[in-house]
């Protein structure tokens, strides 16, 4: 039987004013669909329905959804929109939202929190061994112990270093032009972003301080560098207008063009990630499913 949509303009005019999604201009191109890496992965995530149901007004009926909690919060989509629609605002909206009505209990809300700190533990996992040369993917049988297992201190642990590496220098000219050296450690970024829950895994703070001591060749070497999400949230709000996500992805492309990570590891990753986030999927769904 066919579905009745009743589209209703005075919630839409809610849902963008809260959600400062900036919906109206959304002409349904896809694009955010096709930047999307879980929808790349799995399927499982389209921005653009969503931003679609919100112009029609469809609240109730996207609440309930699984998809938004699939959302790593890149802002890939929101980044490549044509017409500056934010779905990943809008995304956030519907979580609060979905929260605050009870339809994803407080409990559920802390265990996916915890769960999403912790899955950056297989992204680190899976990055290491790639940088080490391992060809086979991790398994899915390894997914609750690479989870459960907590990460020594940034720089006290697996730190990668590929032997034969050349000499590299990275020019501190190349470093200051995103403002590093303005950094006075103050941490708001590694606050603000979404990865650096646990920051013994990820810290973007830590990057930048390195960065600025000169210590480059350990960056250069840290499978850490790139679990970075390239949201631009670190960049966004540091108070001294450090270009954090620019300074990552700078190392990434020096480790590549100084031969410290081979040339076609950023195919690697891309392709290790879509399994990781596949398998993300299934686990946001197990714990949205669970009793409490
Ligand atoms: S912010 Fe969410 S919806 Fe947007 S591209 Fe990233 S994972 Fe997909
Ligand atoms: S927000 Fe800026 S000043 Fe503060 S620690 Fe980060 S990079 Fe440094
Ligand atoms: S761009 Fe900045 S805030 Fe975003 S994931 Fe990378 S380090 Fe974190």
């Amino acid at each position: 039987m066919a579905l009745a949509i009743s589209p209703n303009s005075a919630i839409r005019t809610r849902i963008d004013a809260a959600s400062k999604a900036h919906l109206s201009p959304c002409w349904t191109c896809s694009t955010c669909d096709q930047e999307c890496p879980i929808n790349r992965a799995s399927g499982r995530l389209r921005p653009q329905k969503l931003v679609r149901m919100a112009t029609l007004g469809l609240t109730d009926a996207m609440l309930p959804l699984a998809d938004l909690w699939y959302c790593l919060t890149c802002r890939r989509c929101t980044n490549v929109c044509p017409n500056q629609v934010k779905p990943e605002s809008l995304i956030g909206h519907l979580r609060t939202e979905a929260v605050r009505r009870g339809l994803v209990s407080i409990d559920t809300y802390r265990n996916y929190k915890m769960f999403f700190m912790h899955f950056q533990r297989i992204r680190l996992q899976m990055a290491t061994d790639l940088l080490r040369g391992k060809t086979t993917a991790l398994e899915a049988k390894d997914w609750s112990s690479w989870l459960n297992k907590p990460q020594p201190a940034n720089g006290d642990g697996d730190v990668v270093f590929i032997k034969n590496a050349p000499a590299g220098a990275v020019w501190r000219a190349d470093i200051d032009s995103f403002k590093v050296s303005a950094c006075f450690t103050c941490s708001e970024c590694s606050n603000a972003c979404p990865i650096a829950g646990d920051r013994k895994v990820f810290d973007p703070q830590w990057i930048f301080r390195m960065a600025n001591l000169g210590l480059i060749e350990p960056l250069l070497t840290s499978p850490a560098i790139w679990l970075c999400l390239q949201c631009g949230r670190c960049s966004d709000t540091c108070g001294q207008l450090v270009q954090g996500r620019q300074i990552i992805e700078f190392l990434q492309q020096k480790a590549i063009t100084d031969g410290y990570v081979p040339a076609d590891f950023p195919f690697r990753w891309a392709h290790a990630q879509s399994w990781v986030y596949s398998e993300f999927v299934g686990q946001v769904d197990a714990l949205l499913s669970a009793p409490h």
